[in-house]
């Protein structure tokens, strides 16, 4: 039996989670599922709870779960509280707390929703890219960092890109592992041109490398990875790269898909515990209305289903369960084209998990 900690969170949150314990409840009793649920506070409603955004309740179920699903956090509540109690500030926490080093990002424009995209349809059509971005080292938290005056009198702000051998060899693993179960074509992305922290990532990658001769590695300078990410995006099957590239690719690979509200996200450690989450935050300009789209949550559990409960068909029945409605026009607001009717939050979740049963019913 594995543990889920939920952690519904703010805004949007409780809506959009509403409709993944509905698939979780679908596969716990349709398909044999073996997981406990679990419950906790996260961010702004836990700040109105007990004064801290990231509290000891919470940590103590987080770390120990063996996956923990998080809808999103934040709003302008507590947007004016100190830095120590902000929701970001638990989100950030936890996401330390869990030694969650590797954040995948996919980015894949399904053909019911091209019109969306940013770019031209014939430039995305079938676009399925893999984003793996190291999140716990790198420049975000080199040290020395800092801002000091300088010996002319002048105020100096300075920060360290450091990346170790088995930083580097780590996060590299979880890609060419990644790429293994896709099109098997890793891109490395550094600026090892100017960077000596980037020439130490290349070879180590290279290095590591051997270990995957079925993987096809090649390596791109980030200046022209986001060229290449708007000229021709379909060359990338799985991209890693370093904390700040991969902090500014991911968001620009995004916007390739055309909604926010479709984009999941993974944080994962080396024994497969992993955190779950929608790329958007928690929209509090339409929360409590049950417009919002479902439809990136239910994509982090897919994740979830895959990365920490190893349940790959499963993932995949959700996915394509997904994939199923929206072409058959299950589309909230912020997705819907000129005259079509948009659903409400509940009614995309009851579409999906009928097409799970269907699905499931006819594989038995
Ligand atoms: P946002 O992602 O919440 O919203 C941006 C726009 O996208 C809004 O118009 C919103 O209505 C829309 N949107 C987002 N998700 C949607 C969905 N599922 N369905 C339909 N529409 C959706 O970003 P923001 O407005 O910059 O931030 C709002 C709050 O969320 C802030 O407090 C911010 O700090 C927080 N935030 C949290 C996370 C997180 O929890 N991971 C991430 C980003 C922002």
């Amino acid at each position: 039996m594995k543990n889920i900690l939920l952690l519904p969170g703010d805004g949007i949150g409780p809506e959009i989670m509403a409709e993944a314990e509905k698939v979780l409840h679908l596969l716990q009793e349709q398909a044999g599922l073996a997981v406990a649920l679990d419950y906790a506070d996260l961010g702004g409603c836990a700040v109105d709870a007990s004064g801290e955004p990231y509290p000891e309740a919470t940590r103590a179920k987080a770390r120990a779960a063996d996956a923990v699903l998080l809808a999103c956090v934040g709003g302008p509540k507590w947007d004016n509280l100190p830095r120590a109690q902000r929701p970001e500030t638990g989100l950030l926490a936890i996401r330390a707390d869990l030694g969650l080093f590797a954040n995948l990002r996919p980015a894949h424009v399904m053909d019911a929703l091209i019109d969306r995209s940013a770019l031209k349809a014939e430039r995305v059509r079938g676009l399925d890219i893999l984003i793996v971005r190291e999140l716990t080292g790198g420049i975000y938290f080199g040290q020395p960092r800092g801002i000091e005056t300088n010996a002319a009198g002048e105020r100096e702000g300075y920060n360290t890109l450091r990346y170790s051998e088995s930083e580097v060899r780590r996060i590299a693993r979880v890609a060419f592992e990644a790429a293994r179960g896709r099109q098997k074509r890793l891109c490395s992305i550094d600026k090892m041109n100017v960077l000596e922290s980037s020439q130490l990532w290349r070879e180590t990658v290279a290095a590591v490398a051997a270990d995957y001769p079925d993987v096809a590695l090649t390596h791109m300078l980030v200046d022209n990875a986001a060229m290449q990410l708007v000229r021709d995006p379909r060359q990338f099957d799985v991209i890693v790269t370093g904390n700040l590239f991969g902090d500014i690719l991911s968001d620009e690979a995004s916007m390739l898909t055309g909604s926010i509200g479709l984009l999941p996200s993974a944080s994962l450690r080396d024994d497969g515990v992993g955190l779950f989450e929608p790329v958007h935050g928690s929209a509090p300009d339409i929360a409590g209305q049950g417009s919002a789209n479902p439809y990136a949550m239910l994509l982090s559990l897919a994740m979830l289903l895959r990365h920490s409960l190893q349940e790959e068909s499963l993932a995949w029945l959700l996915e394509n369960a997904v994939k199923e409605s929206i072409s058959q026009g299950y589309r909230s607001a912020d997705i819907v084209a000129d005259g079509q009717q948009a659903y409400s939050t509940t009614a995309i979740g009851d579409a999906v998990c009928r097409e799970m049963e269907a699905a499931l019913a006819r594989s038995v």
